[in-house]
């Protein structure tokens, strides 16, 4: 019986991501029911909600979504749609991992990291307000009960990957209360792991690291804007935003899309890099115990990232989305001919 998974397939460049991704999925024998479920600007004007309840439900039934970057439509009174799908859903943890590719132009060797960003809480709660005309507070929210999840989380990976060192990313030396809980619960969790390094470093030096030695960091642990940010960095590192994959996890339902947005600059030009959705399904697959598929793609992916001319733009090439697709769909269909 095939899996019915939901499929967001988003605003700007999302739909064509998707869609290939859809395709390579189906090419790799993947097999998957798509429940497709707009959301977004459109949605909005349409519906009156960018995020109907309709497109929760789905999740809920299915467990498991994959979806494409969503917007937000500014300025009309809605919540995020990404912290609403994160915070409705309690998927308290966003897993990034970012891994030089081999073949892909990058400024760094031997990148091979995880992101562990809490994505329920920190300055993403929303709560936000006038104090008087002329001064505004946002409030930044860190509870012992996220914090001390999250870092679980992050060991637990950490533990199953066979990695060998967290680093919490924090700014306690400032926020005392909120980042110095943060670190708090992150020491009670290490202390549990003794065969994990625990080490604790401000966020503004983790950025540097980062980008002075890079292959030096193993798992990463930050409250959710830091998590944000250091994302896009780390993306940076290995060839940039088209590559990037990742998961929304909680105990319930899994959402996976990649950290990238809708890039409105390139949508619908057929320039997109589908790749990191791809990588998202990648994940997804294995999520699912779908380890033989995922592995199928993985190599096509390589395979075809080994030849300059089917990369797309921002890899340096000249591919279009849809010529880069249909050579992965071909390298799929003529493995899946080849093994059978
Ligand atoms: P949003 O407001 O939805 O976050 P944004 O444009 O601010 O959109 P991103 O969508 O993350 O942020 O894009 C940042 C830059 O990276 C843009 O120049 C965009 O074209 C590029 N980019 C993002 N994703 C991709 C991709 N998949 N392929 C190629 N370029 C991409």
């Amino acid at each position: 019986m095939s899996t019915t998974i939901t499929l967001i397939p988003g605003d700007g460049i999302g739909p064509e991501v998707t869609e290939a991704t859809r395709r390579v999925l189906d090419a790799a024998g993947a097999g998957f029911e798509y429940d497709v479920q707009p959301a977004g600007a459109e949605v909005a004007a349409a519906e009156g909600d960018p995020l109907p309840g309709r497109v929760l439900e789905s999740i809920r039934r299915n467990r498991v979504a994959l979806k494409g970057p969503v917007t937000t439509p500014v300025g009309k009174g809605f919540k995020s749609v990404n912290v609403r799908l994160r915070q409705e859903l309690v998927l308290y943890a966003n897993l990034r991992p970012v891994r030089t590719l081999p073949k892909v132009p990058h400024r760094f060797e031997g990148v091979d990291l995880v992101i562990v960003r809490e994505n329920t809480e920190g300055l993403y709660s929303g709560l936000e307000h006038e104090v008087v005309p002329g001064v505004v507070e946002s409030l930044k929210i860190i509870t012992e009960v996220a914090s001390t999840r999250i870092a679980r989380f992050a060991f637990e990976h950490a533990r199953r990957e066979g990695r060998r060192r967290v680093t919490a990313v924090h700014k306690a030396n400032i926020m005392k209360l909120s980042d110095g809980l943060f670190l708090k619960c992150a020491r009670e969790v290490a202390r549990r792991y003794p065969k994990i390094a625990y080490r604790e470093l401000i966020v503004d030096n983790a950025c540097m690291q980062l980008v002075l030695r890079p292959e030096t960091f193993d798992v990463l642990l930050l409250e959710n804007l830091y998590g944000d940010i250091v994302s896009d960095l780390c993306a940076g590192l290995v060839g940039g935003l088209g590559l990037v994959p990742g998961a929304n996890i909680g105990s319930k339902v899994a959402i996976f899309e990649a950290v990238h947005g809708t890039a409105p600059d390139i949508a619908g030009d057929d320039l997109a890099n589908p790749l990191a959705v791809i990588f998202s399904s990648i994940m997804m697959l294995r999520h699912l115990d779908q380890g033989g598929a995922a592995t199928r793609i993985e190599r096509a992916v390589h395979g075809v990232l080994s030849r300059a001319k089917v990369r797309t733009r921002d890899l340096g090439g000249t591919a279009k989305t849809s010529e880069l697709t249909a050579h992965l769909v071909r390298l799929l269909r003529r493995g899946r001919a080849a093994a059978s």
